[in-house]
């Protein structure tokens, strides 16, 4: 027998609100079981970038919050920092920019710690067994936490065709390096008419591949090994991932990553999409676009994989919304996604998955009230 997925609709009325439902979900999928006292229970969101108003309402949070020190565990919110730059690059402009968008200690009853350093740095290798990867490289502080719940936003995204729990397992736990090799070619881009000649990427850089020329950084592609550090240490765009690569081999990477996740964590972790203001971009981008559909609904579970793949099919019924710009494309779609990235095949990740032996399309959906 297959993986249970929760689903609630969004139809609510007095005393069963949209609160009352995410409770009873969250307690539906053993939350109490799953935390002992003293647990530290990371909490993983996605706070938005900034000038993004779609991100998940930080209520949702607090909630998890609540149970978790209910159940006498020491919950935190975490987030890893991002490989370009923008409000969420290191930790100190990625906690302002949380701070802003409502995940405080004041509202939520639990801090906000970037996972992966000041400087997206810390990380761990965690092996799995995949095509592109024999080992991933996670962010130390969320590999440390004893129980992992986490709250994925369910929407588009310009490169893997959609983003739920498995982007926000693998990119969102990656360290920059391993963001990086995800994006392979992992090798940066340099622009010499940018670089202000700080250093701090040589300072950085483990293999010799940069080195001041003049008053100018030099980048060595010969010796560069791919690592991503001088990405991070660059606060002068000089040095940038190279996104260019083949789309199916991107998302086959990200799905590894979650595998890596998946299996670090095992029986520790809960999974949770909002399935609501599907907007056709992730909450990365500093701008939010009017929805491409109705909102669906929340849905849970701890199998990721049946998770996603539940939440994409229900998401794809969807009644499309006239106001997006997308609306002609995706209206003669039966495929939601595809409307908005021809060029991207969205069930990919799952025959990869299936590909490396994980097996989760015998899932049984269960509608709660
Ligand atoms: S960190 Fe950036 S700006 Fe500083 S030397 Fe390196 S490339 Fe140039
Ligand atoms: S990616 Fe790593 S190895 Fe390559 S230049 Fe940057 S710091 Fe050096």
């Amino acid at each position: 027998m297959g993986s249970t997925v929760f689903f609630t609709t969004m139809a609510t009325r007095q005393g069963n609100s949209l609160e009352h439902k995410f409770i009873r979900m969250l307690r539906k999928t053993g939350i109490e079981g799953l935390i002992s006292p003293g647990d530290l229970v990371a909490i993983k969101v996605h706070v938005g970038e900034q000038q993004n108003l779609g991100y998940l309402n930080q209520n949702y949070a607090r909630l998890v919050v609540e149970e978790v020190k209910k159940a006498g565990g020491k919950p935190f919110l975490t987030d890893t920092n991002t490989l370009y730059t923008g409000g969420r690059h290191n930790g100190v402009d990625h906690a302002v920019t949380a701070l802003h968008h409502g995940y405080s200690y004041t509202t939520t009853g639990a801090p906000f710690i970037p996972a992966d350093g000041i400087r997206g740095t810390e990380y761990t290798n965690i092996a799995v067994k995949g095509r592109h990867f024999s080992s991933v490289k996670l962010a130390s502080g969320i590999l440390s936490a004893d129980k992992i719940i986490f709250l994925s936003h369910f929407k588009g995204h310009l490169e893997a065709g959609f983003g739920g729990s498995l982007k926000n397992m693998a990119m969102g736990c990656a360290s920059i390096a391993g963001k990086m090799e995800q994006h392979s070619n992992a090798i940066p881009l340099f622009n010499e008419a940018k670089c202000t000649g700080c250093r701090q990427c040589v300072l950085v850089c483990p293999s010799g591949a940069l080195t001041m020329k003049g008053k100018k950084a030099s980048l060595d592609k010969e010796k560069c090994i791919g690592c991503g550090q001088c990405v991070a240490a660059c606060n002068y765009e000089a040095l940038t991932p190279d996104w260019g690569k083949h789309q199916e081999e991107f998302i086959e990477r990200v799905g590894e990553y979650a595998l890596g996740v998946y299996q670090h964590f095992a029986d520790r972790a809960i999974y949770f999409n909002f399935a609501t203001n599907i907007t056709p971009d992730c909450d990365c981008w500093p701008v939010n676009e009017p929805p491409l559909v109705e909102d669906v609904g929340f849905f849970a579970s701890t199998d990721p994989f049946a998770l996603d793949s539940a939440t994409l099919e229900k998401v794809n019924e969807a009644r499309r919304m006239t106001t997006s710009r997308f609306w002609e494309k995706t209206n003669t779609n039966t495929r939601l996604f595809q409307g908005v990235y021809p060029h991207i095949n969205d069930t990919h990740v799952f025959t990869h998955l299936s590909e490396l032996g994980v097996h989760f399309d015998d899932y049984q959906l269960e509608k709660l009230p």
